[in-house]
């Protein structure tokens, strides 16, 4: 097992889509331990391949820190079917800096999926746990959180990274 990097907006990467996994096989398994041990270690409730530089649909969620009903959920190729009802909340992200924002999303949702044997999967899911997994499938086609809220705090957050960034740059440059 290995701790990856978590690539940081404005990381281009962090803006494509990632394909569907073809694979289902030992190396898969070895990404998924990393991608486990990289959020837990961050710490985070979930993670999505592209935020480790890999464009393929991956991501692991466990969000038993708000929901002892859960545990560590690997989903390959996640698609949501559909979704209901509208709840806004506080969302960070591993990948966003320093920020968190009120966002929209269904408060019930319906997955279909592949488990890391490649098997198909489908389930239902509610509150934080539907929330998180709409927001690591987002991941997956190139979106992030701050894509969901109004345009001028989008717009404030990124003047705020911006200084951000040319401040660790003149750290660097000392
Ligand atoms: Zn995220």
């Amino acid at each position: 097992m290995a701790l990856r990097e978590i690539l940081k907006y404005p990381h281009p990467i962090l803006r494509k889509k990632a394909e569907p996994v073809t694979e289902f096989g030992q190396a898969l398994k070895e990404l998924i331990y990393d991608m486990a041990e990289t959020m837990y270690a961050a710490p985070g409730v979930g993670l999505a391949a592209n935020q480790i530089g890999i464009l393929q649909q991956i991501v692991v969620i466990d969000v038993s820190p708000r929901d002892d009903k859960t545990k560590l959920i690997p989903l390959i190729n996640p698609v949501i079917l559909a979704g209901e009802g509208s709840d806004v909340s506080e969302e960070g992200c591993l990948s966003v800096v320093d920020y968190a924002a009120d966002v929209k999303r269904f408060t019930h949702i319906s997955i279909e999926a592949r488990d890391p044997e490649g098997r198909k999967i489908a389930f239902e899911a509610d509150g934080w746990f539907a929330r998180d997994i709409q927001h690591e499938v987002d991941h997956l086609d190139g979106k992030l959180f701050i894509d969901r809220i109004s345009s001028l705090k989008r717009s404030l957050y990124k003047k705020k990274r911006r200084k951000q960034l040319k401040e660790e740059q003149a750290d660097f440059d000392d």
